[in-house]
């Protein structure tokens, strides 16, 4: 089961591009000779909306905050799609998976189950930009009439939030690659680039193999753990930024203090507000610094808290 993550912001496009592989994939198929090892393949797209799952169980403002912190209806659907993943999955089948996905521990299982079976995977992540995004929701919101399903609107809290949770795939670990990014002007997604991740190219004679191990072992501090560290403890400190926010709307300047224990750090804001797109760019920023020279887990936070405010007093 080669299998293609789709990855995206609500609304950003990810079923269109989900199409478009669809319809590559199966003519790509139909015009290779019958000796071609992939010209049996078959192709399955599995969505929300091919499940039949709905759009609410993404919302989260009718529930309590217990419910919140383990949002049961997702994880019932993330559950159904890991089985409808699972029951396809053989090496003579590609599985394109149009979903969200923003979750990185949950992309960390699809892709241990791609390997399990010793298939190729990749993602494909839909990188349109927010505000984008979010006017074809307001579209969507604002249409009248009946629509299909599959083109039904998000609240919009529930949209904002689902932006607000999303974990960005990162080239550098190995769940996450081969990444594509495809952006909204793009005619269609690399086809040749998927298709020579997943099935092999013509030099490969179309069968791609999947080693158990990457030939290329990690340095130390790429290893999954420590990035997960990374990302983990850079997130919390946005998180912070972000509160803080929302308790001060519209101001500039302040103090988020972000104490722990004994050690004492606080962030010191620029005069005009910092928006989640800027604060997401200097945390991307910073975890590739540490990819060349990085940090001991202990002192991810100290190091990004200066990184940060370096950043807001040049800016
Ligand atoms: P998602 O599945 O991420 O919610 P859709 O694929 O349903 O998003 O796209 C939302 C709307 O935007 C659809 O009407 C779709 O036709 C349109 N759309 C998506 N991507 C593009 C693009 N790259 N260029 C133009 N229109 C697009
Ligand atoms: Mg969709």
């Amino acid at each position: 089961m080669p299998l293609v993550i789709i990855t995206g912001f609500p609304t950003s496009g990810k079923t269109h591009r989900a199409k478009q592989l669809e319809a590559y994939f199966l003519k790509r198929i139909s015009s290779l000779t019958n000796t071609h090892p992939a010209a049996s393949f078959r192709v399955h797209l599995i969505s929300d909306h091919t499940l039949g799952i709905s759009r609410t169980v993404y919302n989260l403002e009718s529930k309590d905050a217990h419910e919140r912190s383990n949002n049961a209806s997702e994880k019932d659907a993330r559950a159904s799609i890991y089985a409808a993943v699972k029951r396809v999955l053989s090496n003579k089948d590609i599985v394109i998976l149009d979903h969200a996905n923003y979750i990185k521990g949950w992309r960390y299982q699809l892709y241990c189950e791609a390997k399990a079976v010793r298939t190729p995977h990749c993602v494909v992540h839909i990188g349109t930009a927010v505000d984008r995004a979010r006017s074809v929701s307001e579209q969507r919101l604002a249409a009248s009439g009946e629509v299909p399903e599959e083109d039904k609107a998000y609240t919009s809290e529930c949209w904002e939030n689902l932006v607000y949770r999303y974990e960005e795939p990162n080239a550098f670990t190995r769940w996450d690659s081969p990444l594509f990014t495809v952006v909204w002007e793009d005619e269609q997604p690399d086809y040749e680039g998927i298709w020579d991740a997943l099935v092999g190219s013509e030099a490969e004679g179309g069968k791609k193999t999947v080693r158990q191990n990457q030939a290329t072992v990690m340095k130390a501090s790429t290893s999954e753990d420590y990035l997960y560290e990374l990302d983990k403890t850079t997130q919390a400190i946005l998180n912070k930024i972000l509160e803080w926010s929302k308790d001060h709307p519209g101001e500039g300047g302040g103090e988020v203090s972000v104490a722990e224990g004994d050690e004492k750090l606080a962030i010191e804001l620029p005069a005009n507000p910092v928006g989640l797109p800027a604060l997401q760019r200097l945390r991307r920023q910073y975890i590739s610094l540490q990819r060349k020279n990085a940090v001991p887990v202990p002192r991810i936070r100290a190091s990004f808290v200066g990184y940060l405010n370096d950043s807001f007093q040049s800016a």
